[in-house]
């Protein structure tokens, strides 16, 4: 797992599709063997176009309240998370 996000990280500045296919693949393999992607996956790529993200470049992250909206320039679509400081 670890080792497909730092090479879609890598491959991200050369070659944006490549890191789209290491998405893919993560995400196939969380699913067939149930395994839950790590904290860094979540929020690095896109839930509707698999692409990977990277702020700055594709990833518009803006803090609205206690929300934070992330928008995939790829394809536009905006993810919005209740920011909550967990306290447990
Ligand atoms: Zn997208």
């Amino acid at each position: 797992m670890e080792i497909l996000f730092n090479l879609a990280e890598k491959e991200f500045s050369n070659h944006p599709e490549r890191s789209n296919r290491y998405v893919k693949l993560t995400r196939s393999i969380s699913t067939r063997y149930n395994i839950t992607l790590p904290h860094y996956w979540r929020g690095r790529f896109c839930k509707k176009c698999n692409s990977f993200l990277k702020p700055g470049a594709n990833l518009r992250v803006r803090l609205s309240g206690d929300c934070i909206s992330r928008k995939c320039l790829e394809c536009g679509h905006t993810t919005r998370v209740l920011y909550t400081p967990k306290q447990d």
